[in-house]
């Protein structure tokens, strides 16, 4: 299978609808992005990676970063993040707050935003978020093979300003007692974690241990278990588009986390990881033309994880 050529082809047949979507503007750093920018970068076992469009700029992976602070989490502290966080579908929006109230602080899954608050509550447990989000930004850095992953200070200060809902959710939970550390020390970690900035290369080189059963092909880095890996590919897949995960099963077939910055990560178990980046959004928070080119790429690989 040529992949260069199913990129470079799915890239010119969505070419002209660069654009399409609205582009988050509830966080003023990420409504000043051009629309029009449009990257993919699949990523295999062998280290090659097929790239088209924008695919080396760095853009604001945002709630992709919750599949990255998940795998570390559990690796850390193990299944006891789950007395804490469910594993099923919310069927609301992402930010939503009504689910908190009805089960008692405790979110229903790790990837809407008051489930990776507490992720990153674990994450940050017996080390300063300073500490946390370095440790993190190492391990991307490592698995990409490039030292330029960073969080970006504009878009964290940005979330932190334009943050009363993610507080609001925070200190819900802190109400419930759900919290271990202190609510601004969370909310700074998990702030700073949605300002990550990848491209759509580093993105998919950095995610290949969830293709491979926790292991990073590339360079052996040991990110989590098997078994674990496969929960969190589950999650991606029932979880990862907050109340479009249904759709996005349903068009595309692969595990896959969105991000409002207008990237998504898909993940085919055994095959590769692919990126891609548009910033215009469909309503439930994903990229639009993102979702198309991953719909484009399943058909044209038969690679739906459904077979
Ligand atoms: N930083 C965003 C928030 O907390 C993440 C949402 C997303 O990417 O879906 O609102």
């Amino acid at each position: 299978m040529n992949l260069q050529h199913i990129i470079d082809e799915t890239f010119a047949e969505l070419e002209p609808r660069r654009g399409c979507g609205a582009v988050a503007d509830y966080i003023p750093a990420l409504a000043n992005v051009d629309p029009g920018k449009f990257g993919v970068a699949l990523a295999t076992k062998d280290g090659a990676t097929y790239c088209a469009g924008d695919a080396g700029e760095a853009f604001s992976i945002q709630s992709i970063s919750k599949v990255f602070v998940l795998a570390l989490a559990l690796d850390r502290h193990g299944p006891r993040l789950w007395d804490r966080v469910g594993r099923e579908p919310s069927g609301d929006p992402f930010n939503s707050i009504v689910q908190l109230e009805r089960e008692k602080g405790i979110p229903r899954n790790p990837f809407i935003n008051a489930g990776a608050i507490v992720t990153t509550d674990h994450l940050v447990d017996d080390r300063s978020h300073d500490v946390a989000i370095d440790e993190l930004v190492a391990l991307l850095r490592k698995m990409a093979r490039d030292d330029a992953v960073h969080v970006d200070p504009e878009v964290a200060r940005s979330e932190s300003k334009a943050g009363a809902r993610n507080r609001s959710l925070a200190y819900f939970m802190e109400s419930f007692d759900r919290l271990r550390n202190p609510v601004e020390t969370v909310l700074a970690a998990y702030f700073r974690q949605c300002a990550l900035a990848l491209s759509c290369k580093q993105l998919a080189e950095a995610a290949l241990f969830l293709a491979f059963d926790g292991t990073d092909p590339v360079t052996r880095e040991v990110v989590t278990s098997t078994a674990r890996c496969r929960r969190i590919n589950a999650l991606m897949l029932t979880c990862g588009h907050y109340d479009n995960s249904g759709e996005f099963a349903f068009e595309v077939g692969f595990c896959g986390k969105s991000g409002v910055g207008g990237g998504i990560l898909a993940v085919v178990p055994n095959k590769a990881t692919i990126a891609v980046w548009s910033p215009g959004l469909n309503e439930a928070g994903t990229s639009e033309l993102g979702a198309l080119a991953l719909r484009k790429i399943a058909e044209k690989t038969g690679w739906s994880i459904f077979g």
